[in-house]
């Protein structure tokens, strides 16, 4: 059994604070929504517990267990038993995924034993194992990016994983394949999530222990899985006092906001 400790995480972004003080555990096997209104930096608390570059962490603590990982490098992170599946999904231009897998040697350090393990997991979410030879998400839909996420959740086998917004350009059949495996992956190797969506659809079969409000840069309410309903009839009013619609799809949902 592992927790995901995060303790009054402050953060801000070009001078901007963003987080303002974020408490969240999450044990293994636990599966916590968090739903809030764009711009309340969902997203930035995923790339500041993992690690990226260009936020200015302003103080709290993340921790695994007994390991500190905020001053880490991203990569000690994962070796911490962390994992992002991005809202964005970086394109790597010459590295193939099968070689960017076998080469973080999470789980053998056979690069056939990898690659069985690989063309398992994409029969599984029913993605084509011809992704596995390409350049990591070069030239992808914005689905088949997410479903190479959930592939590298499959492979790496995290303590935990932080989904931003992975139902974003899956079909609904995506979807279902995406979250039962992902569900099946909280009992069979004891991953804990923590999933941000928009949408309470994740949950039909990636079933949340809690839900989490997060607006204005903090968690403002947890709740049971009803939360996520009454949130999709009547917005983020009750939490944020003026209305905020729900997301419209943006013109382009895979354009990352990072990048110039
Ligand atoms: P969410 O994921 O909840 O929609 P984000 O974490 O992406 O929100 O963004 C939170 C806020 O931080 C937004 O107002 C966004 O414009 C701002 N922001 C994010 N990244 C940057 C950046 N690199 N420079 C300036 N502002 C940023
Ligand atoms: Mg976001």
């Amino acid at each position: 059994m592992s927790e995901l400790v995060i303790e009054d995480l402050r953060a801000a972004v070009h001078g901007k604070v963003i987080l303002e003080g974020v408490d969240l555990v999450v044990r293994s096997g636990e599966v916590h929504a968090i739903m809030g209104p764009n711009g309340s930096g969902k997203s930035t608390l995923s790339h500041v517990i993992a690690g990226r570059p260009g936020y200015e962490v302003l103080g709290g603590s993340v921790r695994i267990d007994d390991i500190e990982l905020l001053g880490l490098p991203a990569w000690q992170r994962a070796e911490a038993g962390l994992f992002l599946a991005m809202q964005y999904p970086t394109e790597v231009p010459g590295v193939a995924m099968r070689d960017m897998l076998t080469a973080s040697r999470a789980t053998s350090s056979d690069p056939d034993e990898i690659y069985e393990l690989m063309q398992a997991e994409a029969g599984r979410i029913g993605f084509d194992e011809k992704f596995l030879e390409r350049p990591v998400n070069v030239d992808l839909s914005g689905g088949e990016k997410k479903r190479n996420e959930t592939l590298q959740l499959g492979v790496l086998k995290p303590k935990f994983a932080i989904l931003d917004e992975l139902d974003s350009g899956l079909d609904v059949d995506a979807l279902r394949m995406v979250s039962h495996r992902i569900e099946e992956e909280t009992s069979q190797s004891g991953v804990g999530v923590i999933a941000i969506t928009h949408y309470s659809r994740l949950f039909e079969q990636l079933h949340p222990d809690v839900v989490h409000i997060f607006a204005k840069g903090r968690i403002l309410e947890t709740g049971g899985p009803q939360l996520a309903d009454e949130l999709e009839e009547s917005g983020y009013e009750r939490w944020v006092g003026t209305h905020v619609s729900q997301p419209a799809m943006a013109s382009d949902p895979f354009a990352d906001p990072l990048e110039p």
